[in-house]
């Protein structure tokens, strides 16, 4: 019997980047509907700038990017910037963030509804940041803050959602919890597409691993993908075997080798 798989998210010869640079190249994708897919690749490899270029905040070079087979309709999607790229000292609070999220479905002469609002609350409920709404966004720590975003992209209630590095420089809590929602998305039906360099748990948490390094090195289920050859084609002599305790990570190098938990704040 064959399954019909329908793809989502296609990208044909996609490049992409800054000045005269391309970051990325060559990029031939096809991601079907309610998948989770970690994009794996060491510092400066192209995760932020394909994430970006999806919705167009890169300008793309070349190449074309289709959404359920037709132009990116960007209420359709959420996008979370990794934690660096985000201004945190604009005076707003973790409530206002988070609506920000519904403005799409906001016309332009009203205000938020009882609804709008009453969803907001619940998607703060959701990612454990009720208590802390009406704080300032730049007083929370790093892994509030990732939070308050991905309450942000879920009361979206987009199809697509781009997380760019949502658990570097979180404790496990935040962690866990980014973990479960991303599922818990999937499972609804959108598809979830979030770059990260721990390639051990994105092994474990992804139904795809996308390796990038300035392309696509390999694409396809954990299984079929993470191999010797891959990771050295992917990470080169920058790949680290770390043993810590009984455990045993395998990270990509750059500045993030040394792997943590804990809070940056
Ligand atoms: P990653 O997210 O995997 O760390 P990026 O997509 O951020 O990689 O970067 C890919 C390449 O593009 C790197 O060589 C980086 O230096 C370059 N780059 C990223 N952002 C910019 C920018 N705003 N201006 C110029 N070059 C950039
Ligand atoms: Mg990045």
């Amino acid at each position: 019997m064959t399954v019909a798989i329908s793809t989502m998210l296609q990208l044909r010869g996609l490049a992409a980047g800054y000045d005269e640079r391309w970051a990325i190249e060559g990029v031939d994708l096809d991601v079907p509907a309610g998948r989770l897919v970690g994009v794996i690749g060491p510092n400066g490899s192209g995760k932020s700038t394909l994430l970006r270029a999806i919705i167009g905040l890169v300008p793309r070079r070349a190449g074309s990017v289709a959404l359920d087979g037709g132009a990116v309709d960007l209420r359709r999607v959420a996008y979370v910037p990794q934690r660096e790229a985000v201004d945190w000292s604009f005076p707003i609070s973790a409530e206002q963030v988070v609506m920000m999220g519904r403005f799409p479905r906001i016309g332009p002469l009203l205000g938020p509804g009882t609804g709008d609002r009453r969803t907001v609350r619940d998607a703060l409920k959701r990612v454990g940041m009720e208590e802390l709404a009406q704080r300032q966004i730049g007083e929370l720590s790093g892994g509030q803050q990732q939070r308050v975003f991905l309450a942000r992209a879920l009361v979206q209630e987009a199809s697509l959602l781009l997380l760019d590095e949502p658990m570097t420089g979180v404790d496990r809590g935040t962690e866990e919890t980014i973990t479960q929602l991303m599922r818990e998305l999937r499972d609804a039906g959108a598809t979830v597409i979030y770059a990260t360099h721990d390639l051990e748990s994105a092994a474990d948490v992804s139904d795809l691993l996308c390796f990038v390094n300035g392309r696509v090195v390999a694409f396809g289920a954990p299984d079929d993908t993470f191999t010797p050859n891959t990771l050295h084609a992917t990470f080169g002599g920058e790949l680290m075997i770390m043993t810590a305790g009984d455990h045993s990570h395998v990270h990509g190098g750059g500045h993030h080798g040394a792997h943590s938990h804990a809070d940056e704040r």
